[in-house]
């Protein structure tokens, strides 16, 4: 019997099928541990590879050489890694530096990439005047002053009027004032960047000022686009002395803010809208012609009104028949929106608690007795705080 006869009988097929069976095992898990095995690699290298210094292009000098601020603090001169791209290097730009602090091995982000925690980019906000219950009158004055100038900036240029480049809204906590502009940024279809500056007080040297710098640029970057500073009283209160460096230092920030506005062109594609809660601490300079010279206040919601944003929260809930929103607002003088926002979440929870699938009457009496209480042990608190 020859050996592929051998071969042929039916132990010795079942033999080859199993061995073939496990190369092919064999095969796949020598590829799965390859695989480990180059991961593994990769992290003992990152590992083991020192730590790259942070710096800031100051000036492109000759043969390949840079001024370079480190972050470690001071300015040095370095050559660059031939790997890095030259033509993406001006001065400003964050780049990575060896370990020595010699030569630039890598470009990094945009400083507003990682550093601007203060801030909110949102592209076209879903957000329009049908989710704002009340403030007809803000809403058709913003209109005209905002949106118009954005959309059809020509309009003006041909009848030779400047819009108001800069403006700010005031009133109590929880009246719609970023909700506003998010819709303004909404209904025109731009770019809505929120910054918050309380964010930025209690930075290093010169941080704040940057940061102020950085976000205005961003709002060019994106034009057509709002750029909205909220809490803006935190940088622009009124200072009778400035003892402290601290306080020079807010000063810094708020005159960055006044350059920044004061170079902008009413007609450009950009803007500004501030908010605060206090109005009468700013400072006379923010409030110059030119600058927030434009003024709307955003008051407390009158019953109609409260009735409109009870609707506006209440679309997508199921309500009882006992529930009465006309009666329900009228028992919420002294409302923000943001408190009936709250009031109807509360009722919501106190619906689920009770797996209820609708929203009665028993549970707004619930979240009322609720948000009242929270409200008014807050201003309780304020008022023993200003007393
Ligand atoms: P703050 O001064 O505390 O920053 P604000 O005036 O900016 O407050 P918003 O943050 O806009 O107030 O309001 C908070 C939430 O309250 C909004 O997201 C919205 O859900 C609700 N709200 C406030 N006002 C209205 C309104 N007029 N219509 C509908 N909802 C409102």
């Amino acid at each position: 019997m020859s050996y592929n006869d051998k071969l042929h009988t039916s132990d010795d097929k079942l033999e080859v099928k199993i061995l073939r069976e496990r190369v092919k095992l064999l095969t796949q898990a020598k590829v799965s541990l390859e695989r480990d095995l180059e991961y593994y690699r990769e992290e003992i290298t990152k590992l083991l590879s020192p730590p790259h210094i942070e710096a800031v292009v100051l000036d492109i000098l000759d043969n390949d050489r840079y001024l370079v601020k480190s972050s470690s603090g001071p300015n040095l001169i370095v050559t660059i890694a031939d790997k890095v791209d030259k033509s993406k290097i001006k001065p400003g730009t964050i780049v990575a530096l060896n370990s020595r602090g010699s030569a630039i091995v890598d470009i990094l982000p945009s400083y507003y990439d990682t550093t601007v925690k203060a801030m909110v980019v949102e592209e076209k906000p879903k957000v329009t005047f049908n989710d704002i219950g009340g403030l007809k009158e803000q809403i058709r004055e913003l209109y005209e002053i905002v949106i118009l100038p954005l959309k059809n900036p020509e309009l003006f240029i041909k009848m030779g009027v400047e819009p108001p480049k800069s403006i700010l809204l005031h009133g109590p906590p929880g009246t719609g004032k970023t909700l506003l502009a998010r819709a303004l940024a909404g209904e025109s279809q731009v770019t809505f960047i929120k910054i918050t500056a309380s964010e930025l007080v209690n930075k290093f040297i010169g941080e704040g000022a940057r940061i102020v710098r950085e976000v205005f640029k961003l709002a060019r970057e994106k034009a057509p686009s709002i750029l909205f500073i909220d809490e803006i009283d935190a940088i622009g209160a009124k200072r009778l002395d400035l003892g402290t460096s601290g306080d020079r230092e807010v000063q810094r920030t708020m005159l960055q803010l006044l350059a920044e506005i004061d170079g902008f062109n009413p007609l450009s594609n950009v803007k500004i809208i501030a908010a605060t809660n206090r109005i009468d601490l700013l400072d006379p300079a923010l409030l110059r012609p030119g600058r927030f010279d434009r003024i709307i206040e955003l008051p407390l919601p009158d019953k109609i009104e409260r009735v409109e944003i009870l609707r506006i929260h209440t679309r997508k809930v199921p309500l009882g028949d006992d529930v009465d929103l006309e009666e329900i607002a009228s028992r919420t003088e002294g409302f923000s929106g943001a408190d009936i926002r709250i009031l109807v979440v509360e009722a919501v929870y106190s619906a689920i608690r009770r797996n209820s699938k609708v929203v009665s009457l028993e549970d707004f009496n619930y979240a009322l007795k609720k948000v009242m209480k929270r409200k008014y042990s807050r201003l309780n608190q304020l008022n023993s705080i200003t007393l």
